[in-house]
């Protein structure tokens, strides 16, 4: 495949997506795969049953998919899964979308990852137009990253993060606060960030998809107690920095740099929505914490020209709930959706 063998498209005021609520949706992320080389415990159970290859959209499928939303308005697409780098042949797609960046299509073009295979991609990256990526580290303890991954190499991870940086990627890192886990690591965690130019996120723990023997409520913690911890080491500045995502930033006075703050659970961010979700199966979420779903896979295959697919978005996008209802507490036994967090897409 070749970046410049298809057209860039540059969307126009009519065709915007906007929800019921009157939210412009600007922002998709799109898993590429449901598989990951990692198992991390609040994620998946430990045997995750993983789609056959044939349910997945290919490579061709992903990117005209994509490319009808950047038609439609979209801005912002980023690339995860499962672990997208898993994904093979995922750069090729990553080069053809490329294309709508800098035509008045596409602001960016990014990624989400576990930082397992960036020592081998971090310029191909780069040379595909990507400039900032997530990278998910939970802990510095190579033990307990082990643990908690399961199956996860600290060490390539952080050599990963390492080759990202060289190669001029914004690296920001993303941490779950997992309750008995990291609790001991906030601090520790947003030094090692800012010692190298890259900002902190935290994350709280949501509901999503059953895991085996463990209760949600026994990996919760709400980000409070970990901005209280934080502010006992740093002196917190409101900013209102924002990347067109659900995190709120402070900065450490002492370090100059960003802590992000993402509360689906304490804090819940709907009224701003703009994201929606499209798994590599071509099935479209549009709240993470909610069940109804669009399938984009049928129109996508049932004719090459793109009207039906338009089509069945703009119905979804009719049908994009006010928000989630997350609940952990001792009494809920039930996720507030079956699905994954690797399955739905990060
Ligand atoms: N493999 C990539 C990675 O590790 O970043 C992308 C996919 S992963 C599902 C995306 C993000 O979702 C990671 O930061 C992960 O920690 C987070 N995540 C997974 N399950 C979660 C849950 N139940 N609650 C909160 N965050 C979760």
């Amino acid at each position: 495949m070749n970046a410049h063998s298809k057209p860039s498209i540059v969307p126009t005021d009519r065709q915007t997506l906007v929800d019921p609520f009157g939210r412009a949706i600007s922002y998709v992320r799109v898993s590429v795969t449901d598989r990951c080389d990692f198992r991390c415990a609040y994620c998946m159970s430990e045997h995750m049953q993983f789609l056959p290859k044939r349910d997945l959209l290919t490579l061709e499928e992903l990117d005209r998919l994509c490319s009808v939303f950047v038609e439609r308005g979209t801005k912002k697409l980023r690339i995860t899964g499962g672990e997208p780098l898993v994904r093979h042949g995922v750069m090729n797609l990553l080069r053809l979308l490329s294309r709508h960046l800098g035509s008045g299509g596409l602001d960016e073009l990014t990624l989400t990852t576990n930082g397992s295979q960036l020592a081998r991609f971090a310029s191909e990256l780069v040379d595909c137009g990507v400039r900032r990526i997530n990278v998910s580290l939970d802990t510095l303890d190579a033990e307990r990253f082990r643990q908690l991954t399961r199956i996860g190499d600290h060490a390539r991870v952080l050599s990963g993060i390492e080759a990202a940086r060289k190669a001029g990627l914004a690296v920001k890192l993303n941490a779950v606060a997992v309750k008995g886990v990291n609790e001991d690591e906030f601090v520790s965690l947003t030094r090692f960030a800012h010692e190298r130019g890259m900002d902190m996120t935290f994350i709280e723990v949501m509901p999503l998809g059953e895991l085996e023997g463990v209760a949600r409520i026994d990996q919760y913690l709400p980000l409070s107690t970990v901005r209280d911890n934080l502010a006992e080491h740093f002196t917190l500045e409101a900013t209102d920095y924002r990347t067109g995502g659900p995190a709120r930033y402070m900065r450490a006075r002492e370090t100059g740099g960003r802590i992000g703050f993402i509360t689906p659970m304490t804090h819940n961010f709907c009224e701003s929505c703009n994201r929606v979700r499209v798994t590599c199966t071509g099935t479209l979420y549009m709240c993470l914490g909610q069940e109804d779903a669009a399938d984009l896979r049928s129109p996508l295959r049932v004719s090459p020209d793109n009207e039906l697919l338009m089509r069945a978005i703009d119905e979804a996008i009719a049908r994009k709930p006010k928000g989630h209802d997350f609940v952990i507490d001792r009494t809920t036994r039930a996720p507030a959706v079956g699905r994954h967090m690797s399955a739905t897409g990060g």
